[in-house]
């Protein structure tokens, strides 16, 4: 019999479960999906095979999905109804997406009991992530216990940060005792995008320095060099940083005594302001960066404020890891909006040509879902578009480890 190459690759929300089913021998998925709304009376399960003739049509089902487990037990039927169900001897691996592995985990992992506790350890530091993630764990070893699951961290690819660059200038001791550093988030994406911007200059990764900008709802920048980051803008949570959707990203913190002292908020509510109620929503009362262009199109101001404030962050930090890494060899962009909104990529580089940085207007207006260089041929330092594709990545990283052990 020849090896198992396929890996199915669970993202466990609070409330959600996202998954896809990959052939490691080619990359190729067989099939992709989405568990929605776990708990409430209308759960929703998408499921599309993408083996066959190519036509992938999505199956949909509405019946209430009351918990993780129940909905694991659902992904595992349709699976099996496309003859690809977990009981299958071409399954290599689970591999999960976990959002924070702390100061521990810098490589993916083998789940094994003391590893599952651990990443229970970290859920002061991630109360709205961890939990859902160690239950996915926990049900997918209850079906499956005899096949390897691996933890893939969010926070994996940030541990190679400098000292200097991971903690805050508060008390060390205080620090200490609660864990408060910077971890941040979307390793897996700045790992994967600073290494296929490598192969996109024909270069090895450990020869390049590269600014990743993952700019999607959630957004954050990276300083890569040599395939190693060595800063990254989100810190202790998913906070920090860049202007997201709904979050703030960097505030002076005194903004939180003041809510708290002269407008009488709670910590809770100062939570949900800073995390769901601001940034882009908060400035204009749109997220999404295509209605935002379509109504500074209409001459609206408050989405035009709302795109320079972002744009403004976004600027400082190309310049903060300019210094940082002292030469650039590129600038990637990635994610929802930096793959898809050209106003973004071409507003976040004017002005930089000094740097060495341009964007070519054509060929920033074309659109792809293949990486591809933007900066003009005179340009010192090469634009990048580079779709990130987390789940392949993670696929990679759990096939690696597990054919690695094998051996
Ligand atoms: P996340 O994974 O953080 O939820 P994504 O990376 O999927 O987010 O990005 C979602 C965001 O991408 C949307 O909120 C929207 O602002 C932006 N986006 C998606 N498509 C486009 C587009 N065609 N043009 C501009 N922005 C887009």
């Amino acid at each position: 019999m020849s090896n198992p190459t396929r890996v199915l690759v669970l993202n466990s929300g609070s409330s959600s479960v996202k998954y896809q089913l990959l052939d490691m021998s080619d990359g190729a998925r067989l099939a992709v999906g989405l568990v929605e709304r776990i708990g409430e009376e209308t759960s929703r399960l998408v499921h599309t095979p993408l083996t066959g003739d190519g036509s992938a049509a999505g199956r949909e089902r509405t019946a209430a999905v009351p918990d993780h487990e129940a909905a694991l037990k659902a992904v595992a039927e349709e699976l099996a109804a496309d003859g690809l169900g977990l009981d299958s001897p071409d399954l290599a691996a689970i591999g999960h997406r976990v959002v924070h592995g702390g100061l521990r985990f810098s490589e993916p992992t083998v789940v094994t009991d003391e590893v599952l506790a651990e990443i229970e350890r970290l859920i002061p530091v991630a109360p709205l992530h961890n939990p859902a993630n160690v239950t996915g764990i926990r049900t997918a070893r209850a079906l499956r216990p005899d096949l390897p699951q691996v933890a893939v961290f969010d926070t994996a690819f940030h541990t190679s940060m400098p000292e200097h660059a991971a903690r805050y200038a508060i008390d060390v001791e205080t620090a200490d005792a609660h864990r408060i550093r910077r971890y941040g988030f979307h390793g897996t994406s700045h790992a994967y995008v600073s290494r296929r911007v490598a192969g996109l200059l024909g270069k090895d990764p450990a020869e390049v320095n590269v600014i990743v900008l993952h700019l999607g709802n959630g957004a954050s920048a990276s300083a890569v060099a040599g395939g190693r980051c060595v800063d990254t803008s989100m810190g202790l949570t998913p906070l920090e940083g860049l202007v997201m959707g709904t979050r703030s990203g960097d505030i002076d913190p005194a903004v939180v005594f003041h809510l708290e002292r002269v407008a009488g908020m709670s910590t809770d509510e100062i939570d949900v302001l800073l995390n769901k109620k601001s940034g882009l929503v908060g400035l204009c009362g749109d997220n999404d960066m295509r209605e935002i262009r379509r109504r500074i199109d209409e001459g609206d101001e408050r989405a035009q404020l709302a795109f320079d404030i972002y744009i403004h962050r976004l600027k400082k930090y190309i310049g903060a890891y300019y210094a940082v890494l002292g030469r650039v060899d590129a600038v990637a962009f990635t994610a929802g909006v930096g793959e898809n909104a050209a106003p973004v990529r071409e507003a976040a580089v004017a002005g930089l040509e000094d740097l060495g940085l341009a964007v070519d207007a054509g060929l920033n207006a074309v659109r792809s879902a293949e990486p591809r260089l933007i900066s003009p041929e005179y340009a010192r330092v090469a634009v990048a578009v580079v779709p990130t594709d987390e789940e392949l990545e993670i696929a990679r990283q759990t096939y690696s480890l597990v054919t690695s052990a094998a051996h």
